[in-house]
């Protein structure tokens, strides 16, 4: 297979067409057979519940080829159950999980030759989602819809190394009790860009939010969770019903119980006890864990005692042993890397 020629280690994380995207539409109560297409414009009603009032849910996950030259992905089913549960909760078609993955595998195969090879630290970025498609002007969910996924090439996440970066303390809500923070739709983004643009624009990198309704306990950021390590190595990650379930910290639960032996806290989280923690990360598909070494909480300062300069020793771990069962240099657990 010949690959394009991109500069596959100079990439960033921004969309680039990819020659095929995989389409279905819902129509009369079903989903149609599917098809790959060359298009990649959408064309809907001017009035589609996605426009008028947001009917839309996504997803996020990777391609990338092994060190023995498979190209793969990471935990698809769980893409697929999750986007099921995202599109019940907002009223939408779900989309079948097992024609989910199967759409996955199309798409990549389509698109091989975008998939970045092994040590580029570049991946394919899988971008599947399911929106509103006919008109709606009473309050009312679409009747139509479209599932779509389309891929893209994107960069390593860091270049030159994993910098920790700085958290605030956000002022601003991302999620409420009873609410959909716990769904990965794009309202939930929408709402949360005033609160990064304003971070960024203070020389912060990203907002931790705390439970909206105690402003107590320590929840995500916006597109990423928080898993801390306590000074005696116990790997501690906020519970509650308004975190979005990551993939990613499900996974580096599981490697650090299983593959390093360490002890797993899921439970609430008190903002009061950050300010003992060891180590912080944040993690998610894009850049698996990135480290932070600083929250600030109206200007005061918690700074985590690995710093500023690099990865904690147990936060490195995890993040090496998961990043090796990816790239097929480590054994992986049964089911999690799914050929295509
Ligand atoms: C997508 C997302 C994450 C990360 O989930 P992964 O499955 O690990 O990619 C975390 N928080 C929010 C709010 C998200 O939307």
């Amino acid at each position: 297979m010949d690959k394009k020629q991109i500069d596959w280690g100079n990439l960033g994380f921004a969309y680039m067409p990819t020659d095929e995207r995989y389409v279905s539409n819902f129509k009369d109560g079903a989903w149609d057979e599917g098809t790959m297409t060359t298009d990649a414009n959408v064309t809907i009603s001017e009035c589609a519940g996605v426009l008028q009032y947001a009917q839309t849910v996504f997803e996020g996950l990777k391609a990338y080829t092994t060190e023995d030259g498979r190209t793969v992905t990471f935990r698809p089913d769980l893409n697929a159950s999750r986007l099921k549960a995202s599109a019940e909760r907002l009223e939408m078609a779900a989309f079948p999980e097992d024609r989910f993955i199967d759409a996955i595998k199309k798409l990549v195969k389509a698109n091989e030759a975008y998939v970045p090879p092994y040590g580029s630290g570049a991946t394919l970025y899988i971008r599947p989602y399911i929106f509103g498609t006919n008109a709606v002007i009473g309050v009312k969910p679409a009747d139509e819809y479209q599932f779509r996924a389309f891929c893209t090439p994107v960069g390593p996440y860091f270049k030159g190394g994993a910098k920790p970066i700085t958290l605030r303390v956000c002022d601003f809500d991302r999620a409420a009790p009873h609410g959909t923070g716990h769904i990965k739709a794009g309202l939930n983004y929408a709402m949360s860009l005033h609160a990064i643009v304003t971070a960024h624009q203070e020389g912060y990198d990203e907002n931790m939010y705390l439970d909206s309704a105690t402003r107590t306990k320590v929840e995500e950021t916006g597109g990423a969770n928080i898993l801390f390590v306590t000074k005696d190595n116990t790997v501690v990650t906020p519970k509650s019903d308004t975190i979005l379930p990551s993939i990613t910290r499900r996974s580096l639960v599981y490697v650090a119980e299983h593959y390093l032996g360490l002890k797993v806290e899921e439970r609430e989280v008190l903002f009061e006890e950050v300010k003992d923690m060891a180590e912080c990360g944040l993690c998610g598909t894009a850049a698996v864990i990135s480290p932070v070494g600083k929250i600030v909480d109206h200007g005061k300062e918690i700074c985590i005692p690995s710093g500023m300069d690099e990865m904690g020793p147990v936060i490195q771990k995890l993040y090496d042993t998961l990043t090796g069962i990816q790239m097929g240099r480590i054994e992986a657990p049964e089911g999690w890397i799914v050929e295509i």
